[in-house]
Parts: structure tokens; C-alpha cells; sequence
């Protein structure tokens, strides 16, 4: 549905994208997953015609951006970081504008509108002028206004970024019933949460760079850290250290909680009990920290996802 070739952009002699490629399926919800800066704004703006790349090409459905604008407009609905509402008129008059340049058939725009205000929660507040509404009810009409034409395609860059976190659940919902109704979506986040939460595929974008892209599953998989077993000792002397460092050698120490990694929780969990009885250590708790997108980009980049 989506192929996206070689995207090259610089911005006053500073490369913000070095060459990013992917493909989209029909009906997949794709996560564009990366710490700021790391060129999702830029990338997500030039595949929904708002920015122009230096080099690279832009497929949608059969039609290049470049040579075929148009046709591409009509199967795309965008949201953008930044709200684009007008706050002197209500939610439904700036559905009703919205829907005009995206040229809904006039007799149809006003049902859709509606439509659209009860999907998102806003039916009673329908009347109301934006400039009166919180960030949250700002966004949700953002999103339904980039619906408003029956898009086949939406792309959505970083939609809960500043908003409560009931705008946020309903946002989750709607765009979850989307994808199942099998609109193809593309969203840009920094939230590890919301890509492991919506997304299909996940790539992750640093450096202007995908540096590594599949489900999640995949990517814990092609991922070389494995997941840890933290056990807290109240009685722990250099003596336990050595023997339990002899015993499982892939083990960092920190004060009285020791890292086991393990490549299988389930069965190194009671050979791991089982040898600290025989050693008389007290276990005081026991955590084990899963693999989860924040520790592969963190296993992959050296930095943190929130930096
Ligand atoms: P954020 O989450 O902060 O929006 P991002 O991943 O979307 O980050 P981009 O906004 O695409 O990243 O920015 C990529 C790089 O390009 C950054 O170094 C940014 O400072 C730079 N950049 C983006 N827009 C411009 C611009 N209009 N002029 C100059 N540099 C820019």
C-alpha cells in the first residue's frame, strides 16, 4: 500500500533523514517508534505531501506523490503535530470546512460530521467553539477531520502528545476500531507504551536512520539482550557472590540485588531459587524485567527512548 524509497532531507546543511526506506502493508498499523529529533516529523510530513524530500520516492496505493498529488490527497487523511482548527467556529463548523477542501459531496458532509463528533466522544459539545475546548477534545477533532472523506491511509504524527489521558483512551480506542475496520495507519510515536500497544510493525527511527523494524515480537527476537531475573538478598557476603558468580556466570551484581540474564525465565527462575537455599542467602524479592522496546533501542542506540 505504502513504499517509501531512500528518503533523503537536510535542512541547512544538517542531514534530518539519511536514506530511509519501508513498505506498508494494506491494513497495517506501522509504528514509526524514536527519541526527538530523530527525524519522524520529517519523514511522516514528506509521505502525507506536506514536505518536500531532497531525493527519494513516496508510493501510495499505485500513485508516486510527485507525479500524481491529487489522487494520492484523496486516499490519505493527515494529522499533524500541530492542531490545525479554527477556534472561533465550533467543533461541527470546522468539520464542515474540513470536509469542504476535502471535497465531501455536500449532501453527505453533514451526516458524516456527526458521525464522526459521536465516534469521538463530542456529540453534546458539538455546538461549542474550540477555542473553549481542552487539548485532548482539540486533538480528537484534529483526528475525526482527517477522516471526515473516508481515507484508505492515515497518518498520525505523535496524536497524544499533551493531552489527558481520557482524550488519549478514546483516541486508543478509535483508531484501534479503525485499523480492525482495515484503514492502513501509520503513527509516529516516542512512547514505547502506545507502539507496543497499536502497532503491527514497529520501525525504529534514530539518527535519521530506521535502525531496526519488524512486530515486536521480531525485534525481541533479533535482539541480542535477554531478559533479567532480579533477586534481592538480605544476607548476601562476598562469599555468596562468588559461589552464585561460579554457578551463573552471565550475573551482574548491585549492592545486595543481583541480574541474572536469562534466555528462559520459566526454568532458570527455580534452578536460580533452588541453588541460593542450598547457599542459605535470604531471598527478600524477586523481579524480572521483560524485554520491551525501551531496553532493544536502548541495546541498539546506547541511549535512552526519552533522552
Ligand atoms: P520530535 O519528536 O521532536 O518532533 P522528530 O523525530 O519528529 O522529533 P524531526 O522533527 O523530523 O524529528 O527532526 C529531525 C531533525 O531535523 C532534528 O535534528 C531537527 O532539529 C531538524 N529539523 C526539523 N525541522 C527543521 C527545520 N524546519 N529547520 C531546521 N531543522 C529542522
Amino acid at each position: 500500500m505504502i513504499e517509501i524509497k531512500n528518503l533523503k532531507k537536510t535542512y541547512e546543511g544538517r542531514e534530518a533523514l539519511k536514506g530511509i526506506s519501508f513498505t506498508i502493508k494494506e491494513g497495517e498499523f506501522y509504528g514509526l517508534l524514536g527519541p526527538n529529533g530523530a527525524g519522524k516529523t520529517t519523514t511522516i510530513s514528506i509521505i502525507s505531501s506536506i514536505l518536500k524530500a531532497d531525493s527519494g520516492d513516496v508510493i501510495i496505493g499505485r500513485y508516486n506523490i510527485d507525479t500524481h498529488p491529487q489522487n494520492v490527497k484523496q486516499l490519505i487523511g493527515v494529522v499533524p503535530q500541530e492542531i490545525a482548527l479554527y477556534n472561533e467556529l465550533s467543533a461541527y463548523e470546522n468539520l464542515m470546512f474540513w470536509g469542504g477542501l476535502y471535497q465531501v459531496p455536500a449532501n453527505e458532509l453533514s451526516n458524516r460530521a456527526n458521525e464522526l463528533l459521536k465516534q469521538f466522544g463530542l456529540e453534546d459539545r458539538k455546538n461549542d467553539k474550540v477555542k473553549n475546548y481542552s487539548g485532548g477534545m482539540k486533538r480528537r477533532i484534529n483526528i475525526a477531520s482527517a477522516l471526515l472523506h473516508k481515507p484508505k491511509v492515515l497518518f498520525m504524527d505523535e496524536p497524544t502528545v499533551g493531552i489527558d489521558p481520557q482524550s488519549r483512551n478514546l483516541i486508543f480506542e478509535v483508531v484501534e476500531k479503525l485499523h480492525k475496520e482495515g484503514l492502513t495507519i501509520v503513527y509516529t510515536t516516542h512512547y514505547m507504551e502506545e507502539a507496543e500497544r497499536l502497532c503491527d510493525r514497529i520501525g525504529i527511527i534514530d539518527n535519521g536512520q530506521i535502525i531496526a523494524e519488524g512486530t515486536l515480537d521480531q525485534l525481541k527476537n533479533s535482539s541480542s539482550i535477554k531478559e533479567t531475573i532480579a533477586i534481592t538478598f538480605s544476607n548476601l557476603n562476598a562469599l555468596h557472590v562468588k559461589e552464585i558468580a561460579t554457578f551463573w556466570s552471565d550475573m551482574s551484581q548491585d549492592e545486595n540485588i543481583i541480574h541474572f540474564h536469562s534466555s528462559d525465565i520459566k526454568s532458570d527462575l527455580s534452578k536460580l531459587v533452588l541453588k541460593c537455599n542450598q547457599l542459605g542467602v535470604d531471598i527478600v524479592n524477586i523481579e524480572i524485567q521483560k524485554t520491551n522496546l525501551e531496553t532493544i533501542f536502548l541495546n541498539l542506540t546506547g541511549k535512552q527512548l526519552r533522552d
